[in-house]
């Protein structure tokens, strides 16, 4: 049931207040547990993408003139009437992507500990105090805001991938504009609310609701943003970074991922089962780093294969607390995952277990797929090297660590790997020579903590590193001072 706090439409937050799109029009937000409509949703355009960098470009010159101590205090604030109203946030997480009650407010915990996290950097705040070539000179370098920045999220973790973008920007003393995703409008526009209430400055933090090419183009066009930074898929990243690029924007894309997970030999077995039910079937798959290539030695294959299927086959899908994951987000993705699996199934991969569509009457109207194994896909098939974004995973043999490695290294796409060994050996050499942002020995491809910068390598991103003080790079501009000393005016 939906939250009565919740609006029947919701609005964006512009300058401080609520507002609905200025052409007046809605679209229907959909819940992927049932399919029934929750709410509208502003079907916002060019014009109040325009109001809303409006209030962003008017609000910056104040905001950072606070100190960044200052601006810490305002996000600590924030961190916490968001803890203050986790529960609240969690339901309307759950409600709009479907996951449990128990994973939306483990995803709120992490939005929480970014704004902490952010909140304790304007302490910090470090510039650099360097020497000169030249006597009776000093030369330094402090951090600058940019401006306007411009956020793109995806819908996957709302609240998280929300957290991850705009307390960094602020805390650098950049005003922002946020496109929420158009699969969870209300979970941003609570943040909105929760930061309005915890005394965010008008205009600091605007949020826009509506489509990408619609609400989310327009703001990348803007020549008063200064930075874009993005969340999202490899497709609409690289139509970002050839706007962005036209007009020399700051750029921070945080893009897909194709992530494998090795199982040697020598691995724990338990343990590497474990660690693949949740890697590529927690959040029904949704996670730019769920493991959607596991590469298994061949002497293990078999046994691996046995035991995996047989306990993707005890996971339970819904919505609750008792499921172990739910639905994908919407039905055109996933008819777009049951068209994949069909396309792969023609080109000569084998399904093990799922494939379909669940429709029993625990089911029926909901945007849920049965968790998908599949194998005998050849490394290069469309399966293999395009992201799915669902509760799909491949499996694949390799017959030794070198072969192992380099498939897990032939992708397109670098963002996350692990490695399931006993061996210091393997593990090492692993975590040397993966082609990734993240490498991890004995655990998933999945998991990040606010004080780590999380990117990847090749088409998972442009090299940007986001959350970690890293986050700090992307958001301020760097300013070299050098002065010069007058030894006779002493
Ligand atoms: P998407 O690229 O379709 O949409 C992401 C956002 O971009 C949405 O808000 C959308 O409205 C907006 N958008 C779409 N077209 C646009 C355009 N032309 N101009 C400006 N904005 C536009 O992605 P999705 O399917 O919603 O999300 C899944 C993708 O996000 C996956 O590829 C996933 O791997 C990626 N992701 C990456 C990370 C990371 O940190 N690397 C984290 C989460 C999700």
């Amino acid at each position: 049931m939906t939250p009565d706090f919740i609006p029947d439409c919701i609005p964006n937050w512009i300058g401080g207040k609520q507002a609905a799109a200025a052409g007046g029009e809605d679209f229907p937000k959909l819940s992927p547990h049932s399919g029934a409509e929750l709410y509208g949703v502003a079907r916002s355009g060019a014009a109040d993408v325009g109001r809303a960098v409006q209030a962003a470009t008017q609000a910056q010159p104040a905001w950072a003139g606070l100190t960044p101590v200052q601006r810490g205090e305002v996000l600590h604030e924030i961190a916490q009437g968001l803890r203050h109203e986790r529960d609240n946030m969690a339901a309307v997480v759950a409600l709009e992507t479907g996951m449990s009650h128990q994973a939306a407010l483990g995803e709120t915990a992490a939005a929480i500990a970014q704004g902490e996290f952010m909140a304790g950097e304007g302490r910090r705040f470090y510039g650099r105090t360097s020497t000169s070539a030249v006597a009776n000179k000093s030369a330094m370098t402090v951090r600058q805001p940019l401006g306007v920045a411009g956020l793109i999220i995806a819908a996957n973790t709302p609240i998280a991938n929300l957290a991850w973008k705009v307390f960094p920007a602020l805390i650098c003393g950049n005003t922002a504009v946020l496109k929420a995703a158009e699969d969870t409008p209300a979970s941003a526009w609570l943040f909105g609310k929760i930061a309005a209430e915890a005394g965010l400055p008008a205009g600091v933090l605007n949020i826009v609701q509506g489509y990408g090419l619609e609400a989310g183009a327009p703001l990348v066009d803007d020549p008063r943003v200064a930075i874009i930074s993005f969340t999202g898929s490899t497709a609409v990243g690289k139509r970002i970074a050839a706007t962005a690029g036209e007009r020399l924007a700051r750029l921070s894309l945080e893009l897909g991922g194709k992530n494998p997970l090795i199982v040697c030999d020598d691995a724990d077995l338990d343990n590497a089962i474990h660690w693949v039910l949740l890697a590529a079937f927690s959040n029904a798959g949704q996670r730019c780093a769920a493991a959607s290539r596991i590469i298994i030695f061949d002497s293990i294959y078999d046994e691996f294969r046995e035991r995996l299927v047989a306990r993707t086959g005890q996971l339970k899908v819904g919505p609750t607390d008792d499921d172990d994951f739910g639905p994908v987000i919407n039905e055109r993705q996933l008819n777009n995952m049951l068209l994949a699996i069909e396309r792969a199934r023609q080109a000569g991969a084998t399904i093990l277990t799922g494939g379909t569509r669940l429709n029993d009457p625990a089911h029926a109207g909901g945007f849920y797929l049965a968790p998908t194994i599949l194998e005998n896909a050849a490394p290069d098939a469309e399966i293999s090297t395009t992201e799915l974004f669902g509760p799909i995973t491949c499996l694949y043999r390799a017959g030794d660590f070198q072969q192992a490695l380099d498939m897990a290294n032939d992708s397109p796409y670098g963002l996350t790997a692990s490695i399931h060994t006993r061996s210091i050996h393997r593990a090492t050499v692993f975590t040397q020579r993966i082609q990734a942002g993240v490498a991890v020995v004995n655990g998933g491809t999945h998991g990040s903590e606010p004080h780590m910068p999380f990117g990847g390598l090749k088409q998972s991103g442009n090299g940007t590193r986001e959350p970690g003080t890293e986050a700090l790079d992307v958001y301020s501009e760097l300013k070299d001072i050098y002065i010069n000393i007058d030894p006779g005016q002493l």
